[in-house]
């Protein structure tokens, strides 16, 4: 085997895994999650303007363009609550993907405690891996997907160096609560941990509120947001990422991003300054779209013999199959059966065995491979 010994056992990810599969079955892709549209036009014409214009195509600076920094801190300016200064406050990244990678590695030291929530995003105990860290598992368990705080309380202590968070949740869907985040808060502040906070999923919320752990009393100076254009934007292929947090914590993040990709290109970041001016009615119509999309696959996978889960947040919904004991098997099945790829969510545990009988689906397609997609499953499942 030539893989080293820290990546060996990951593996390949069940996303090139899963699509790679749709491909060969010609199957309707509802396991990696990206649209099966263009991403927003007037993001791409002033990423073609950057090209066109020239006088771009040489390496910006480390953290990003001053301008696109500047973009970023007048758009979360007032969501978090605070004047943000683009100088020492923000960092572009090659996508959250990296934004998670250089915050563990530049923020972790090897030995210390990771509290990580599962199921995970499947990056997450990887980058804590690299970074040489020790993962804490807390489950969200099914049906509610709640953190469980007692769970939580347990998993801190004297080695906890940081709490990494993604809200709105991949692959639950659920948007946590105040009483969870404040609990989360709470034990920050009381054990001097820090919060890694992903929040690609922040703009897609249905009747409830995303709120931002980094407002939290006492949270700004302990917290590290982290986004990206690929979700709200239809680009997930840009890999344009941010991070936000407070000097300390961004000389971390940029610590390692300056040595993991030194900077992302101009002309995606040119597009980028573009997407921050988005007016809300852009944020309200992709929400409109998406819940709509949800009500759309809940119902139709009902109809199909699954018990879904109402996502409050995210493009992913996870629904519960009596056959789907060994949801690997049950997934890699429903593509040839029924030729609709899926995500077996036990691979976002460390305990495989708390996601078992259930399935991930995505649902950023249109509508009409969305109803495509249904009466495949009705027919064979
Ligand atoms: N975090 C979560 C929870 C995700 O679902 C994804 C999916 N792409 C990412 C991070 C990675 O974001 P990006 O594509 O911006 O690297
Ligand atoms: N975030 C996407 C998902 O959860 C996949 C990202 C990837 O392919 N690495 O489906």
């Amino acid at each position: 085997m030539s893989v080293a010994s820290r990546l060996a056992s990951f593996g390949v990810t069940i996303f090139t895994e899963m699509t790679q599969l749709a491909i060969e079955h010609d199957a309707i892709n509802l396991g990696q999650g990206f649209p099966n549209w263009n991403g927003a036009d007037f993001v791409k014409e002033a990423a073609i303007r950057s090209v066109s214009e020239g006088g771009n195509d040489q390496y910006p600076p480390s953290p990003g363009i001053p301008g696109l920094r500047q973009a970023i801190a007048r758009r979360y300016g007032p969501l978090l609550g605070r004047e943000l200064d683009p100088d020492t406050e923000i960092t572009v990244t090659c996508g959250c993907t990296e934004g998670l990678a250089a915050s563990l590695l530049g923020l972790v030291d090897p030995g210390e405690e990771v509290v990580v929530f599962e199921p995970f995003y499947d990056a997450y105990p990887v980058d804590i891996a690299l970074a040489g860290a020790v993962s804490k598992h807390v489950a969200m368990r099914p049906p509610d997907f709640e953190i469980d705080l007692d769970e939580l309380r347990a998993s801190v202590g004297p080695k906890t160096r940081a709490i990494l968070v993604n809200n709105p949740h991949n692959p639950t869907g659920r948007v946590l609560s105040t009483e969870e985040l404040q609990a989360i808060a709470d034990l920050c502040l009381e054990y001097d941990v820090i919060a890694i906070c992903d929040e690609v999923y922040e703009e897609m919320t249905y009747d409830t509120v995303h709120q931002r752990l980094a407002t939290f009393e006492g949270m700004w100076d302990r917290t590290l947001t982290l986004s990206s254009l690929g979700k709200t934007f239809s680009l997930t292929g840009w890999k344009l990422g941010w991070g936000i947090g407070p000097q300390s914590l961004t000389a971390g993040l940029r610590s390692a991003h300056q040595f993991l990709t030194f900077t992302t290109p101009t002309p995606v970041q040119h597009g980028a300054v573009a997407a921050m001016t988005a007016p809300d009615t852009f944020y309200e119509e992709m929400r409109d779209d998406y819940r709509h999309k949800r009500d759309l696959l809940v119902y139709g996978l009902k109809s199909a013999g699954f018990e879904p889960r109402i996502p409050q947040g995210t493009y992913f919904l996870m629904a519960s199959h009596p056959d789907a004991q060994d949801d690997r098997r049950f997934c890699r099945d429903l593509v040839t059966r029924a030729r609709v790829a899926t995500i077996p969510p036990s691979v976002f545990y460390h305990r495989p065995e708390l996601g078992k009988g259930m399935v991930r689906f995505a649902f950023c397609k249109d509508e009409d491979l969305l109803n495509e997609a249904i009466e495949r499953l009705r027919r064979s499942v």
